[in-house]
């Protein structure tokens, strides 16, 4: 009965939602914040002022959500950790400054950003070529690409697992083809610089796209958003999911010139008309309204990941400098696995992967201070390596 095509499904495994116990959530990179006190109130005053709203299909281009993006962009330079604060409003650090102004026809905003890259894949990626991409990055890229039969060109890392830029640049050119990239990167929570984009933007083949994926960008990367004004090829994927704390609301955006962006329209139109809901639309609105509340806690939570990361290495701990809202480490000669169940066994969830060349790594999310002092404990309190094998 079942297809070829879907017998070859290979699905992503997220960060397990367990609904036993009452675990503390370190392994899905959720924010560990409530979203702003306004979206709460927002959606409790849809559903009563409104209460039609739910029995009416939403606004299929959501058109003031995608206003609200364009004017939180603008207005934070798309980096919430850096922002300044200037006479009781936040505004872009000088480096973050756009150079031209976003506009709603330059966002695209799906049911996630998941079904974003979902729609781009299908949009920008051919068949017929490879997209490029590197080695230990966000693992539904490859999901993406086995579902619609796209060959992947895994690039390796360098030695400190930083970004091969010049080999991505080869393997681009090698076989004709697209660029995706994430910026900073999971699970290794490092970034690249905006030179560096601009450097694979200025030398990618002609006519293909660079995608990068700035899911963490608010913790303290460098956006990619002062280059659209100059690059019609490149398009950024953001989300509502970690900085933004609603991602049980699944709303995620693309930002790039008009033309991608109707691309984009297009794929939806001829999957899913409405994928942004009635009441996600109206969370995604008061977020973008209440940009304040949010640099809070994103500046909060790269406060917490500064103490935590020098916990870590004080106790021996090798961890990446992260530009993001978790922490890539590894500790010799322990196995990641091993650390994740003597963790697990004592409530606390984190990651760690199967994959050859980092399965010796956990991956931690930054939660609260006194959940980081729980694990803290626990890390203090770990027994040896071979003790743990037993
Ligand atoms: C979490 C994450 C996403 C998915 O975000 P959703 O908007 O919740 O679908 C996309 N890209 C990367 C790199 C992520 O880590």
């Amino acid at each position: 009965m079942l297809t070829q095509r879907l017998q070859n499904l290979q699905p992503y495994t997220p960060g397990e939602q367990p609904k036993d116990r009452p675990y503390i959530k370190l392994n899905a990179n959720e924010n560990p914040y409530p979203p702003s006190p306004q979206v709460t109130s927002a959606i409790n005053k849809l559903l009563t002022d409104n209460p039609m709203a739910p029995a009416l299909y939403p606004d299929p281009d959501s058109t003031v959500l995608r206003t609200a993006v364009a004017r939180m962009l603008n207005s934070t330079g798309g980096v919430l950790c850096r922002t300044i604060e200037k006479d009781g409003k936040c505004i872009p650090a000088s480096q973050d400054i756009l150079p031209q102004q976003i506009t709603a026809d330059m966002i695209f905003t799906g049911n996630g950003s998941d079904e974003v890259l979902s729609f781009l894949f299908y949009a920008f990626f051919e068949q017929d070529r490879p997209i490029v991409l590197p080695q230990f990055t966000y693992s539904f890229y490859p999901v993406y690409a086995s579902y619609y039969r796209i060959p992947l060109c895994t690039v390796p890392l360098l030695q400190d697992m930083q970004l091969n830029i010049p080999a991505l640049l080869d393997a681009a050119h090698r076989t004709h083809s697209s660029i995706i990239l994430a910026n900073p990167n999971a699970p290794t929570a490092l970034g690249i610089t905006r030179q560096q984009v601009r450097t694979l933007l200025n030398n990618c083949p002609p006519g293909q796209i660079v995608a990068v994926d700035e899911a963490y960008v608010d913790f303290g990367g460098e956006s990619c958003l002062p280059l659209l004004a100059e690059y019609d090829n490149l398009i950024i994927i953001r989300t509502f999911s970690k900085s933004f704390s609603l991602a049980g609301m699944r709303l995620g955006y693309a930002v790039a010139q008009p033309h991608l962006i109707q691309a984009l329209t297009t794929v939806k139109n001829s999957f899913n008309h409405f994928p942004c809901d009635v009441i996600a639309q109206t969370a995604g609105i008061a977020a973008c309204n209440d940009t304040a509340y949010y640099v809070q806690t994103a500046k909060r939570i790269v406060l917490t990941r500064n103490n935590f990361t020098t916990f870590l290495r004080s106790s021996g701990w090798q961890t990446f400098d992260s530009q993001t809202n978790f922490l890539f480490t590894c500790k010799p000669p322990y196995k990641g696995h091993a650390v994740y169940e003597y963790i697990k066994q004592k409530g606390i969830l984190i990651r760690h992967f199967a994959t050859d060349g980092i399965e010796n790594y956990i991956r931690i999310t930054i939660g609260t201070d006194s959940q980081m002092e729980q694990l803290q404990d626990c890390l203090k309190n770990i027994p040896s390596a071979d003790q743990l094998l037993l």
